[in-house]
Parts: structure tokens; C-alpha cells; sequence
């Protein structure tokens, strides 16, 4: 038998050891951690929407008509209209014929890539892509490439060297880098070479794009450049689950193939129809868009002021490179003493040598959140002299 135990313990000792906390409040600025007040900058409730009233009340006001539980699977007796009407208010949102609503992201990519590849067939996906991704890559048992990150000369030349049937797929805005894939670039290549492109917009939409529509709309593309869209409703929509829009025929053929669409019990419909609701705030967040952008750009002057690395970003995720695992665990501690939560992102989750602080921003930050983050991250740069500049 394999020694279980050694391994964790390894772990321990690379710095690489994962471990939980206990949070006693809603997603807000102001929360309670293993019972002690702090200030986080780590959740992706990028507007806020987590803990909205209106939304609440959504999800009250439905479970008296809906009933709790989900019942079965959508292709048995659990597809709610209330699931139906998020998926029509989605497909609208997105400005595609239709969209199909999945319990959650990972089960969305899992089941949308290896539905539309398989044996034979060639993926190509961005390094940097996000682990449902890549496991959705594996699922298909199809052959994948992975080029560089954003590489576009890269990718040009592996879809040109590659025969048979062949899928792009991509973070629309990075999940640990916060950068943009360049669409139009990738949608042209996708064109050009006969692939089909697929991009994960999970932190996009809501935060990028008139009305929040998504790094497909910030750039203007349309369903001809981009054919299926993927995106979470756990995130910036405050809620649960996810969705893949695309064509009728698109969502008419993964109803049929997607296995983690078909062999999952419905999510509880109440929770589809606070979604709805989501929907609404988001398209009107113009506000919180803008304060956020604020919040965004101030960080990024005054973080870099005090010597840290940030990386080329200009969404809510503002990563603070640090290098090795140890560095990213004492500025997240060292934070943590001084009251602010930002977990250290370690490898796996992020190339080795490349450990991070992930600072994310919401809505629901005000200027003296910010105030308190910038001096913390000050005062622990006098505390870990040589680790965080
Ligand atoms: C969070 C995330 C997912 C998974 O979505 P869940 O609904 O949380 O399962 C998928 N893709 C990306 C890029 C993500 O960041």
C-alpha cells in the first residue's frame, strides 16, 4: 500500500500543505474566521451580489413554490422551470440562441469538453488554464497540446501542424493571473484552421464587458468568433452553478452527450431562480463596476509604490508574486496577524517558482478596507525584509 501518510507529511515539509478555515459569516469584507474577525481579500464575490438582499429574497420568496430539494436529474424529473428560465434569461444575457445551466463549473467544463472531443481528436489548451479544464482535457481521452501562455504563435503553429477534428479552449480572464486570453486573435487563428473555440469566462463575466457580458463582449466578438461560452454563477453572480451558451443546436447536442449534465440531480431551483435575480444585478453593477475599477487602480499605484511584484492585470484578481511557497505563506501570515485574510496560492495550483498571494476586490470594498490592506502589506514588508519586494 502506498504510504498515505509520508506524503502528507512531505507536503508539510515543502510548504505545499493545504488546510481549511472555518468562516462563521456571509461572503462580506467583514468576516469571522476560526472565530476571529478579519478583513478578507480573497473571496471571487467580485460584486458583492454573495450576500444581496434582493437575491436573498429571491431564493425565500421561491421555496414555499419550489420546494427544497432538486428531486432527480434534469432528463428524469428534476428540470424546474425555474431552471428553465435562468437558462432563457442566461442565453439572453449572453446574447446566444440558447444556454444550458449545470450544477457548477467543474462539472460544466468536465462534461462540455469531453463532449465535443474524443479519441483521435486534438485540444489545445493555454497552460495556464484552470483545472476543470485540464481535467475536462483528460476526461475526453482526446490528444492535447498545451501551448505557453497566450502563446498565439504557439498555437498557430500546433493547430496548423495538426489534422482532424480540433477544440481551443481557454480562461476568458485567467483565475490566478487575472489577464485577458487575446480573443480576437485566438477566435481569427480558430477560424482560419477549422477549430472550435471554447472559452471559460468564469471571472469575466460580471466584472468585464458592457453590463458585465464577459471578455467575449469586451472585445465585440460575437457567437461566430467565440460558438460556446462558459460561465460561473458562483462568482461575481453570488449564487451557484454554471452555464455553457452557445447555439440551440449546441445545447441540444450536450443535453444529449454532456455525462456531467445528464448524471447529476438537479441543483435546487430556488437557487436558479436567485440566480435570475443575479442576472439583473449584474447588468445594472455599472456602479459597482466603477468603484471596483477605482479600488483596482489604487491598489495597483500603491502596492507597487511599496515594492511589490504585481502582475499584468486590471480585473479584480491582483496577484502578488512572491516566488516560493514559504514567501507566499509568511506575507499571508504575516497579513493575517495584522487582521487581513489573503490566502497563499501554491503550486499545484500555480507553476513552481510562482507562488502568490491572490488579492482579489469586490464591490463591497470600501476605501478604508483598502487603506487597512495597503498598510498591512507596508508594515509586513518591514517585518519580511528581502521576501515580498
Ligand atoms: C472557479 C472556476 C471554475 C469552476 O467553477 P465552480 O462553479 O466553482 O465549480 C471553472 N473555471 C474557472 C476558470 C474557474 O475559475
Amino acid at each position: 500500500m502506498r504510504d498515505f501518510r509520508a506524503e502528507l507529511e512531505k507536503r508539510r515539509e515543502q510548504g505545499l500543505y493545504r488546510w481549511r478555515r472555518q468562516v462563521e459569516t456571509p461572503q462580506q469584507p467583514d468576516m469571522v474566521v476560526d472565530g476571529r474577525p478579519v478583513l478578507s481579500f480573497c473571496s471571487n464575490d467580485y460584486l458583492g451580489l454573495a450576500n444581496d438582499p434582493d437575491a436573498i429574497a429571491a431564493a425565500r420568496d421561491a421555496l414555499p413554490e419550489t420546494g427544497l430539494g432538486g428531486g432527480a436529474s434534469h432528463l428524469i424529473c428534476g428540470h424546474h422551470s425555474a431552471h428553465h428560465r435562468l437558462e432563457e434569461t442566461l442565453a439572453r444575457f449572453t446574447g446566444r440562441e440558447s444556454a444550458l445551466f449545470f450544477s457548477t463549473g467543474y462539472m460544466a467544463n468536465m462534461g462540455v469538453i469531453s463532449a465535443l472531443a474524443g479519441r483521435g481528436d486534438t485540444i489545445f489548451s493555454d497552460r495556464l488554464n484552470h483545472a476543470s479544464l485540464i481535467d475536462g482535457c483528460i476526461l475526453s481521452r482526446a490528444t492535447v497540446k498545451r501551448y505557453p501562455h497566450c502563446d498565439m504563435t504557439a498555437l498557430e503553429e500546433q493547430l496548423a501542424t495538426t489534422d482532424g477534428h480540433k477544440l481551443v479552449v481557454t480562461d476568458g480572464v485567467f483565475s490566478m493571473d487575472g489577464d485577458v486570453a487575446p480573443l480576437p486573435e485566438m477566435a481569427a487563428l480558430c477560424r482560419k484552421h477549422d477549430a472550435l473555440l471554447v472559452v471559460d469566462d468564469a471571472h469575466g463575466f460580471g466584472c468585464v464587458g458592457p453590463e458585465g457580458r464577459g471578455s467575449v463582449a469586451h472585445f465585440g466578438l460575437g457567437s461566430e468568433d467565440v460558438p460556446i461560452v462558459i460561465g460561473t454563477l458562483g462568482k461575481a453572480f453570488g449564487t451557484s452553478g454554471a452555464f455553457v451558451a452557445g447555439s440551440a443546436m449546441m445545447v441540444d447536442y450536450l443535453v444529449q452527450k454532456a455525462r456531467t449534465y445528464i448524471y447529476t440531480t438537479a441543483m435546487p431551483p430556488a437557487v436558479a431562480l436567485a440566480s435570475c435575480t443575479s442576472v439583473r444585478l449584474v447588468k445594472q453593477a455599472d456602479d459597482r463596476r466603477e468603484h471596483l475599477a477605482r479600488l483596482i487602480n489604487r491598489f495597483r499605484r500603491e502596492a507597487q509604490a511599496l515594492g511589490y511584484t504585481l502582475m499584468p492585470s486590471d480585473t479584480p484578481i491582483q496577484p502578488i508574486l512572491l516566488g516560493d511557497a514559504w514567501s507566499a505563506l509568511a506575507l499571508s501570515k504575516a497579513l493575517e496577524g495584522r487582521g487581513i485574510w489573503v490566502t497563499a496560492i501554491r503550486p499545484p495550483t500555480v507553476p513552481e517558482g510562482e507562488s502568490r498571494l491572490r488579492v482579489t476586490f469586490s464591490a463591497s470594498h470600501t476605501e478604508a478596507h483598502l487603506d487597512k490592506l495597503l498598510t498591512a502589506l507596508g508594515e509586513a514588508q518591514q517585518e519580511l525584509p528581502g521576501h515580498a519586494a
